[in-house]
């Protein structure tokens, strides 16, 4: 595997690298392990790239991507896809706005499936991402059949995230960068709402007088953290200092 080398001066190389970056940035956040994937779609619209089944997270490769058709056809590449690539295509189809879609199997994210009357909502000031709501799709099962994704496209709906019973959950975005950070948010808002459960308390979410009070500059603030975790990524050794991948 060549981590380490620049990836292709073409038109994807931009997008293979970030989704290689924030791909091995999640493994370092504890979001994404030895499974789940990060898909962005590419410009025409009708096709996206993703990695394949198997290559680890922890050290994706850009070169190594695939490019895949909304029908689940590899355009480029000779690895398998992911076991759920329709779960991506299919969100991708519903949803022109998406530009990028993230799956994993987080295990905070699926203990909020597991619970009764208890709903995942914004605790925390970023969390406003998700303050239409944050649907459970009810299948536990892997998304693997063309009627599943469009079932779980269905449940996600018009939100920016959705969880699936017992089984992980999707968060989309209008960038690669801006999943990412969204995953970092996601991640501590749900941790924040299990606090308070764990310590016997009723949670006070956010109120819509609240929620109405954040303006904070997404574009702004998705460029600052997005450098900052390139940074750390790159100090810790785990993205390759010779990648560019500023926004
Ligand atoms: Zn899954």
């Amino acid at each position: 595997m060549c981590a380490t080398k620049n990836p292709p001066v073409d038109e994807l190389g931009a997008y293979a690298q970030h989704i290689a970056a924030a791909t091995r940035m999640l493994v370092m956040e504890e979001i994404l392990d030895y499974s789940g994937h990060v898909a962005a779609r590419l410009p025409g619209g009708d096709t996206f790239m993703v990695q394949n089944a198997t290559d680890s997270r922890a050290e994706l490769d850009p070169d190594r991507l695939l490019v895949i058709d909304l029908d689940g056809k590899v355009v480029r590449g000779d690895t398998q896809p992911p076991l759920e690539t329709v779960l991506h295509s299919e969100i991708f189809r519903a949803r022109p706005d998406v530009q990028a879609v993230l799956h994993c199997h987080l295990e905070l994210a699926i203990a909020f499936t597991l619970m009764k009357d208890v709903e995942l909502k914004p605790m925390r000031a970023r969390a406003v991402r998700w303050k239409s709501g944050v649907p459970t799709h009810p299948d536990p099962r892997l998304i693997r059949r063309h009627e599943q994704g469009v079932a779980l496209a269905e449940t996600l709906g018009p939100h920016n995230a959705a969880l699936i019973r017992s089984h992980g959950m999707v968060l989309v975005a209008e960038s690669v960068p801006a999943l990412f950070i969204d995953a970092l948010h996601f991640k501590a808002n749900a941790r924040a709402l299990m606090t308070v459960l764990q310590a016997g308390k009723e949670p006070v979410p956010m109120n819509e007088e609240e929620i109405a009070m954040i303006d904070s500059p997404r574009e702004f603030h998705v460029a600052k953290l997005w450098n900052f975790y390139i940074r750390k990524g790159k100090s810790a050794g785990i993205i390759p200092e010779d990648w560019s991948t500023g926004i």
